[in-house]
C-alpha cells in the first residue's frame, strides 16, 4: 500500500512524486515509457518555470545536458521585431528548451533520488475501486507481461490529456473548446541564433529557440481548419512560411534540418475537475490547452506544488483531504484561467488587442524599457514592476 500512485512520469508526475517523495510519503511512479523517451510534445520552459526549476535544485542539470540558456527574446507580430536582452532574474534565465527526452529524465531521476519507486515500461490498464473511492491501479509490466496490481490512498493522473484515470472516473469538464490549430515542428543545425524567436504571420504562429546539442527547434501552428491542406506536403507548407517571414528565412538560410517533422493535430482546451475520493488530476490530464503561449510545462510544474502541498495538508493527522484537494482546484484556476482564457483567444488568431500593439510601437527602440517589459509580461517579475498607471502613462506619452 502507498500513500500516492503517479501514472504518469514526465513533467507533472515525475515533479508531483519528486515532491510527494522528499516530504518522505511513499509513492510508486509509473509510466509505459522507458526513459529516456521523447514525446511529440513541446519544451520549451519559461514564465516561472526556470525559477521553479531553480528552486528545484534541478536547473543546472538541465543545461548540463548541453541545453543552453535562453536570456534573449523577439517577438514579430508583422509590425517588427521586438527584442529583449539579458533577459534574467537573480542568475535564473528566461527561458530553456531542452529535449523532452532530456528534461523528463532529470525529473525522474529527481524523484528516485528523493526515495521514490519508479516503474517505467508499465502500462496501467485500469483503476481498482472499492465502489466508492479509487484504490489503485492495475498494470501491465511490459518487461515481465506479467499483470500487477497495486492500492494507495491517492492516484494521481499526470497521464497527459488523453487521462486513461480522468475518463475512469468521469471527470467533469468546463471551459471546453475543440481544437484551434494544428502543429508540426523538427529540428535544423547550424542556426545562427541563441534566442526565443516568435512570430505571428498571416494567421500562423512559429516559436523557435536553441535546444540540445546545438540544434535549433521550429514550432508551426496553422488554424486547425487548415490541417488537411497542411498535410498533404507538411514539409512545402511549412518551408513556405519559413520563406514568407525575412528574419526566419535569413534565421534558416544556412541551417541544415536534421530530423523528420513531428505532428500534433488533437490539442483540445479544456479545464477538468482534478480530484474526487481517492483520486487527483495533475499537468495536461487536469487542464489542457492549445501550445500557442507554451503554457503546459511551466503551469504542469506549478500545479504539482500546488497539489503537493495540498496533499500534505490533506493527508496529515486531522486533515481535511476534499477540502485541501477543493483548495488545489480553486488555486489552480485562479493562477491560470486569465491566461488559458488568452492563450485561447490568440490561438483562434484574434486581433491583437489594439493596446498591446501601441504599446509595441511605444517601446520600440527603448531597450531598457522593452527589457523591463519582458520580465514582467514573462510573469519573471510581479507584474506591477511595470504595468502600473504612471509607468504605461510615461511610455506611451513617449
Ligand atoms: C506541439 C506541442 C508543442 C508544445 N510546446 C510547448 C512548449 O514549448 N512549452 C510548454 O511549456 N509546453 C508545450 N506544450 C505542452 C506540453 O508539452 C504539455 O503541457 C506537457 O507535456 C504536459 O505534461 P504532462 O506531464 O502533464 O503530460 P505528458 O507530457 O503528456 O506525459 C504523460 C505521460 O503519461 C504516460 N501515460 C499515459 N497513459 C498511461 C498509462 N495508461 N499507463 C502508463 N503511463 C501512461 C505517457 O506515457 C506520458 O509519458 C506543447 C505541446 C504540443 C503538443
Amino acid at each position: 500500500m502507498y500513500d500516492a500512485i503517479v501514472v504518469g512520469a514526465r513533467c507533472a508526475g515525475a515533479s508531483t512524486a519528486m515532491l510527494l517523495g522528499r516530504q518522505g510519503y511513499k509513492v510508486l511512479l509509473v509510466d509505459r515509457a522507458v526513459f529516456p523517451k521523447d514525446i511529440p510534445h513541446g519544451h520549451f520552459i519559461h514564465r516561472h518555470g526556470p525559477q521553479r526549476l531553480a528552486r528545484w535544485g534541478l536547473l543546472e542539470r538541465i543545461t548540463a545536458t548541453n541545453c543552453p540558456a535562453v536570456t534573449t527574446m523577439t517577438t514579430d507580430f508583422g509590425d517588427f521585431a521586438l527584442t529583449g536582452h539579458d533577459l534574467a532574474v537573480e542568475g535564473v534565465a528566461m527561458g530553456i528548451g531542452p529535449r523532452r527526452s532530456q528534461f523528463d529524465k532529470v525529473l525522474v531521476d529527481a524523484a528516485v533520488a528523493a526515495g521514490i519507486e519508479l516503474r517505467d515500461g508499465f502500462t496501467v490498464e485500469e483503476f481498482s475501486s472499492d465502489g466508492e473511492r479509487i484504490t489503485g491501479i492495475r498494470g501491465r509490466d511490459q518487461r515481465s507481461g506479467a499483470l500487477v496490481s497495486e492500492t494507495a490512498t491517492i492516484t494521481i493522473g499526470a497521464d497527459g490529456r488523453n487521462s486513461r484515470l480522468a475518463q475512469a472516473v468521469a471527470a467533469p469538464t468546463y471551459e471546453v473548446t475543440a481544437p484551434v490549430t494544428c502543429w508540426y515542428f523538427s529540428y535544423w543545425s547550424d542556426v545562427p541564433s541563441d534566442a526565443l524567436s516568435v512570430f505571428v504571420h498571416n494567421r500562423r504562429v512559429i516559436f523557435a529557440f536553441p535546444t540540445n546539442d546545438n540544434l535549433f527547434a521550429i514550432f508551426m501552428a496553422w488554424p486547425a481548419a487548415e490541417l488537411n491542406e497542411v498535410r498533404t506536403n507538411v514539409e512545402a507548407a511549412f518551408m513556405a512560411v519559413v520563406r514568407d517571414i525575412p528574419a526566419l528565412a535569413a534565421l534558416t538560410a544556412d541551417a541544415r534540418r536534421v530530423e523528420r517533422f513531428y505532428g500534433a493535430t488533437d490539442l483540445p482546451n479544456f479545464f477538468r475537475k482534478p480530484f474526487g475520493p481517492g483520486w487527483a488530476l495533475v499537468g495536461d490530464a487536469g487542464c489542457h490547452k492549445d501550445p500557442y503561449l507554451a503554457l503546459g510545462i511551466c503551469d504542469a510544474l506549478r500545479d504539482a506544488d500546488f497539489l503537493v502541498d495540498a496533499l500534505a495538508s490533506g493527508l496529515s493527522a486531522g486533515g481535511d483531504l476534499e477540502a485541501a484537494l477543493a483548495g488545489y482546484e480553486a488555486q489552480r484556476n485562479a493562477a491560470s484561467m486569465e491566461q488559458f482564457r488568452q492563450n485561447l483567444h490568440l490561438a483562434q488568431f484574434k486581433p491583437m488587442p489594439a493596446e498591446a500593439m501601441l504599446l509595441r510601437q511605444k517601446l520600440r527602440d527603448r531597450p531598457a524599457d522593452t527589457h523591463a517589459f519582458y520580465l514582467a509580461n514573462q510573469g519573471m517579475l510581479p507584474r506591477e514592476t511595470f504595468f502600473t498607471p504612471e509607468n504605461m502613462q510615461r511610455i506611451m506619452a513617449a
